[in-house]
This record gives structure tokens, sequence and C-alpha cells, in this order.
């Protein structure tokens, strides 16, 4: 068995709880219960504000956890990030009000700063030799300045409108983070084999994250154009049609490049293209 922490609500509960329901372990998503055991797969959840789980991934008392890199960072306890699982990117950041006359990093000297993020902070202000004061504010930091708790803030930004609305500007972009799997390191070989289980699964759905399945009549002497246009895993399959002179071609192209790939597609003659979803990919 093993136990996997995730976060009881907020920002990356939905989305740790979709992805192993993703890779076939049906979770709940009671938001309510503290402990519930998968019905298909030997593991147990454990909800619980994020703050905390990398303590009890690192103490043992979960075996893996699903936490933003940030709280990793700042909590500083001994885990070993197994996965970056490609959600909940954000970034911490260094942010001024608007009017302050930002002119570098030397701007700060002297400043307070408010923050959830202590640590990351006076490492990063440490390694640029800046001496400023941080004052630990749990929520909200980014009313400390107008509040006068404070004069710029280092806090998580994500598309920058928080900041915007609060009449301050992003000066310096200082940690990137991202949703990431984590584990105490002291897996039994019972608690080893599942974890691999875990990670080729989880390879499987990064892997077709963001495919779609295209396939197509084509002439058949555009093949080889078709072929250069349409990489896909090996190559494409082609297929002869019963019409002389025809194929079916079929591949996997990546959805940002999905109408890209449509209209040199159509300018070499191909027709009837179908895209599809794809539900697995097994690489
Ligand atoms: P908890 O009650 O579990 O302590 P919280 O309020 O500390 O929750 P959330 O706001 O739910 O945390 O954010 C959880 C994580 O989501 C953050 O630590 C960060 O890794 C990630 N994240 C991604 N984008 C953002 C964003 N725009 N603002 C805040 N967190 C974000
Ligand atoms: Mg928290």
């Amino acid at each position: 068995m093993l136990r996997i922490a995730i976060q009881s609500k907020g920002r990356l509960n939905e989305e740790s709880t979709a992805l192993l329901r993703e890779i076939g372990i049906d979770v709940d998503d009671s938001k309510r219960k503290f402990l519930s055991t998968a019905r298909n797969f030997p593991v147990e959840m454990l909800y619980l504000r994020d703050d905390d789980i990398p303590q009890v991934v690192s103490n043992g008392t979960a075996s893996l956890g699903i936490v933003g890199l940030n709280e990793v960072e700042e909590r500083g306890f001994d885990v070993k990030i197994v996965k970056k699982l490609g959600f909940g990117n954000c970034r911490i950041s260094l942010a001024v009000p608007k009017a302050a006359g930002y002119d570098g990093l030397q701007w700060f000297e002297g400043k307070r700063i408010a923050t959830s993020y202590p640590n990351i902070l006076s490492a990063f202000l440490k390694s640029k030799d800046i001496h400023a004061e941080i004052e630990v504010i749990t929520g909200s930091v980014e009313v400390a300045p107008a509040a006068g708790i404070a004069d710029a803030i280092f806090d998580i930004v994500s598309s920058g409108s928080t900041l915007v609305s609060n009449a301050l500007v992003e000066v310096e972009k200082v940690f990137w983070s991202e949703a990431v799997l984590i584990s105490s390191g002291h897996l039994s070989l019972e608690q080893e084999e599942l974890l691999d289980k875990i990670l080729f699964r989880l390879e499987s759905a990064t892997v077709s994250r963001g495919k779609k399945y295209i396939l197509m009549n084509i002439p058949q002497d555009a093949v080889d154009k078709a072929t250069t246009i349409l990489p896909a895993m090996r190559s494409p399959t082609v297929m002869p049609l019963a019409s002389e002179g025809w194929c079916s071609l079929h591949s996997v192209v990546d959805e940002d490049e999905l109408w890209d790939k449509i209209s040199q597609l159509k300018a070499i003659g191909a027709e009837g293209i179908l895209v599809l979803n794809i539900d697995k990919i097994i690489p």
C-alpha cells in the first residue's frame, strides 16, 4: 500500500485528482475526507493543506505527495522530486508599486519586503548581496505596500492580474514552480514497485497530453511530402485506398501545431481530414 498526500482544496486539488484518475487510480474527490482508499489500486489518499505535504512525505507519514515545487523549496524538508507534473505552473517574483521608480535590484537595499516565502527570498537576496527586511505574511501579500506594511512584495504570479489590480509591477522573476510528485526516498520493495507502475502510467499520460490523432486521404505521389510535414512517433502509417493513386495516412500531431499542419496538408492535396482525441499513448 502506498499513501499519497494531495492538497485537500485549492488550486492543485482538482488537477491532482484528475491526473490520478487519468492513470487509472480512482480517487474520491470528497473534500471533507482526510483519508480515503482508491477503489482499484493499492493506494490511500491523504488530503492536507499544501504547506504540510513536504513534511508528511519527509517523515514517512505519506510515501508520496503532489505539491508545488515552491512549497518543497520553501519548507526545506528532505524529499526526493520524482517527477515534474506539468500543471500548477507559476513563478515567485519581486514586485514594487508602479510609482516606486524601480531602477534595478539595488532598489531593494534597506527596503521591507512582504512575503509568504521567506526562505526562498532570503536565499535570493543573499545571492545578490542585498540586505532587506523580510515581513512574513501568510495571506493577501499583494495589499502589503498599500497598507504600509512593506515597500515591496515577493509573491506568486501566474497571469499577473492581481499585481495590476494592486498597482504593482513585477520587476524580478526569481523562482519557477509547477506541481511535482515527491517521495520520501524510503520506500519498501512493494512500494517501489507500485511507484514504478505509477511512473509508467504518468509517462504515458504526459506523452498523450496535447496530442491529436489525424487521418486523411492523400494522393500517392504526395506521401513523401506529407511524411515530412507529419513526422509522428516513428513515421506516419500509410495504407492504400481502393481508388487507384490514393492512400489513407494516419499520424499523431501536437495540438499546438494542428492548424498549421492541416493547411500544409491541404496544400499538397489531402482530403477528408479527420482529427480525433487520443485516450492513451503507451510509448
Ligand atoms: P492550502 O489551503 O492548501 O494551504 P494555499 O492557499 O496555500 O492552499 P493555493 O492558492 O491553493 O494554496 O495554491 C496551491 C499551489 O498552486 C501554490 O503553492 C502554487 O504551487 C500553485 N499555483 C499555481 N498558480 C498559482 C497562482 N496564480 N496563485 C497561487 N498559487 C498558484
Ligand atoms: Mg498553503
